[in-house]
């Protein structure tokens, strides 16, 4: 069973979006609960919410994977950015209180200066302090998992290699209690992994065992799949559609198929249309039927 979606514009409301997906041939999706670059959330009834969480159950939808906005820096070096990263990432949460059972996935940030370890503790402490202050004001325990996205490593990202995510995890968890670690997970985009440096084309077996060694691959809960502009090693981050880039579709193609990584919710963030993501999506369905 594979769940395959893309990324949807949230414009039109949140039923609408499934409604979207399920014609483009999708059964997951991700969307941006507000503008990827930052700013106001869209307002969304409560009835639109429950119409989409009704929707997604009848048609036997996976799990969502819900994404932060890019401008989030919950490391930067700016005060004021990091107060104003926490605000949207509990504004988020909160509202994704009423969509329970499905995955919220942030990139964990730059630190753009002050250094990884630095970094690491403050991506800890405010993914901490955030999940206890949606418990807080919603009165209930966090209903869906957030994750940390394996990051290309370009710049001062943090979270470019699979030690980092799991240092943050580590440390979040010695702040928030232990109840905290079933609510952590990471996302696994294999266009950014691909960047930092991981084989996953001659040696994807071997990166999974890395990867469980490191972090274990019960918290590795959805993946991006995209393919990518540049060679591995490159810390670049830039995507390219399924096959058209320097990991493959052979590759790809073993990522979807591999036996470690089904039940989860494979989202495409390739450059498309819904033309392109419906031929992606298609695609993929063939290559778990080879
Ligand atoms: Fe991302
Ligand atoms: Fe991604
Ligand atoms: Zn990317």
């Amino acid at each position: 069973m594979i769940y395959i979606g893309n990324h949807v514009s949230v414009s039109k409301g949140y039923l609408a979006m499934g409604r979207h997906e399920h014609k483009l041939g999708g059964n997951t999706f991700a969307f941006f609960p507000r503008n990827p670059r930052g700013g106001k959330s869209k307002q969304v009834s409560a009835e639109d919410m429950e119409a989409l969480r009704q929707y997604i159950s009848d048609n036997q939808f996976g799990k969502l994977v819900v994404h932060g906005a890019y401008t989030m820096n919950v490391c930067a070096a700016k005060d004021e950015i990091r107060a104003n990263s926490r605000e949207m990432m509990r504004d988020d949460l909160l509202r994704l209180q009423s969509l329970p059972g499905n995955f919220y996935n942030f990139h964990p940030g730059c630190h753009v200066g002050q250094g990884n370890q630095t970094g690491v503790r403050q991506i800890a402490e405010a993914v901490a302090d955030i999940i206890r202050e949606t418990e807080q004001t919603s009165k209930i325990p966090l209903q869906n998992k957030v994750l940390l996205e394996t990051m290309a490593g370009k710049g001062s990202e943090i979270g470019g290699c699979f030690e980092e995510l799991k240092a943050i995890i580590d440390l979040a968890v010695s702040i928030g209690g232990e109840e905290l670690r079933g609510k952590l997970g990471v996302c696994f985009d294999t266009c950014h992994i691909w960047d930092a440096g991981y084989d996953i084309q001659t040696d994807l077996d071997g990166v999974l065992a890395h990867f469980d060694d490191v972090i274990g691959l019960n918290d590795l809960c959805a993946v991006h799949l995209n393919d990518s502009k540049n060679t591995c090693g490159s810390r670049k981050d830039r995507h390219e559609q399924l096959g058209k880039g320097m990991i493959g579709a052979d590759a790809l193609c073993a990522v979807v198929r591999h036996p470690l990584l089904q039940n989860r919710p494979f989202i495409l963030e390739t450059p498309n249309d819904d033309a392109g993501y419906k031929q992606e999506i298609q695609t993929v369905r063939e290559w778990m039927l080879r």
